[in-house]
């Protein structure tokens, strides 16, 4: 064999040590367990969703799209910032995928990634939360709305909502706190405040 060219060997160079990147759904499987493979597209899963009527793509097309590689439709989506996460889709898929766990792989690589997050102010809703557990080991729901609101503006928007909610003892004006909330704040400082 005669010597390479300079362009030939610095493809050779890409063949001998790059690494070929990562099928997509290799990534998430990595980071969530979901046999995203393992989907025959039966459906069960975009028909059980409670909230698929506020989602651009069902979970099945979500997780369809994933198998055919498509990472930024997937990461800019709504879906995946509307999914809550109840596992309804879960417990209903034939092949135990595990979509939820998939739907939250994929919001912390929109973040990481720094795309465009499909639901503008959603990760102001999830910092409140967050902000919530850290305090009290606990969701506290008044708390989380009305910092949402103080994030994001439009007070009175959906105020008959909370007012019916407040009539029906659904919204507790005090929260309530673990016992051991010390120890979950220090998992916060640890996982969260260090990562930002
Ligand atoms: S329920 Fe499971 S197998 Fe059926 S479409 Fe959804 S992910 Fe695929
Ligand atoms: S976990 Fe998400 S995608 Fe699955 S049923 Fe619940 S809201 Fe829908």
């Amino acid at each position: 064999m005669s010597a390479p060219s300079p362009q030939q060997a610095a493809t050779l160079e890409v063949i001998e040590t790059a690494r070929p990147p990562r099928p997509l759904i290799e990534e998430v499987k990595e980071r969530s367990g979901a046999e995203i493979s393992r989907c025959y597209q039966c459906r069960a899963c975009g028909n059980g969703c409670p909230f698929v009527t506020a989602m651009d793509y069902t979970p099945n097309q979500v997780v369809r799209l994933l198998q055919f590689g498509m990472r930024e439709e997937v990461l800019k989506c709504k879906t995946i910032w509307v999914c809550v996460g109840c596992h309804t889709c879960s417990s209903q898929c034939p092949m135990g995928i595990d979509i939820a766990a998939m739907m939250d792989a994929l919001r912390l690589m929109a973040v990481e990634e720094g795309v465009a997050i499909g639901k503008p102010n959603i990760i102001d809703f999830h910092e409140e939360v967050l902000k919530s557990l850290e305090k009290n080991g606990r969701a506290h729901k008044l708390s989380i709305m009305l910092g949402y609101k103080r994030q994001t503006g439009g007070w009175f928007k959906d105020v008959d909502v909370g007012l019916k909610m407040l009539a029906k003892r659904k919204l507790e004006l005090f929260p309530s706190r673990v016992k051991a909330v010390g120890e979950i704040t220090d998992l916060f400082k640890c996982y969260w405040r260090e990562s930002k």
